[in-house]
């Protein structure tokens, strides 16, 4: 495993992020919605950061896995009423970007005054679909990586910096 961004330069990131929602939505009420479970230890740090009037809430994504990605469905039990509100969504990393659009779009749905996103990472090169995210903390390139939320079989979330797993570490996990 190896270091690619240190606890240090998470941190720093974080807080340059927080500046731009700050900036962004000013005094408005914000409703702040992380997408499970990756997106935790981001949801933390940054709601702590932010300076309006907010709200959080959680949603979790699961999509059926068959031969071919089906679409996802949302258990939006934990998330608050969001009709007419702006609305914040927060996830881990932003990889083909199916994940995002497919919330955004299950999301809209529900009406939100206005919807943005934030991601921690946004991987090089892998986007399969026109949006992009509104806040992002770094670009990264396109190798696995795990900590500061992020898993591999469940494991490494804790890690509070982020790491790509090497191929040493992925064959020494039994699947
Ligand atoms: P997308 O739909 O953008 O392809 O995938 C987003 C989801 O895939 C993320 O929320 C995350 O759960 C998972 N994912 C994508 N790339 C990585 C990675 O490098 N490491 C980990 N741990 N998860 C990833
Ligand atoms: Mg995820």
């Amino acid at each position: 495993m190896r270091t690619l961004i240190t606890e240090e330069e998470v941190r720093l990131t974080v807080g340059r992020m927080a500046s731009e929602i700050n900036a962004c939505y000013g005094r408005r009420p914000l409703t702040i919605v992380g997408v499970l479970t990756g997106s935790i230890v981001l949801l933390a740090d940054l709601i702590r950061l932010l300076e309006m009037p907010l709200r959080v809430g959680v949603v979790q994504a699961s999509s059926y896995q068959g031969v071919e990605r089906g679409p996802i469905s949302l258990n939006a039990e934990f998330m608050p009423e969001i009709t007419g509100h702006d609305v914040l969504l927060i996830d881990d990393i932003f990889d083909t970007g199916r994940t995002l659009a497919e919330v955004i779009a299950c999301v809209r749905e529900l009406a939100p005054a206005g919807l943005r996103s934030a991601v921690l990472l946004r991987k090089t090169g892998r986007q399969e679909v026109g949006m992009q995210p509104d806040f992002v903390g770094f670009q990264i390139p396109d190798e696995f990586v795990v900590g500061y939320g992020l898993d591999y079989h469940d494991e490494f979330r804790n890690l509070p910096y982020i790491a790509a797993l090497e191929p040493a570490d992925l064959a020494n996990q039994n699947p």
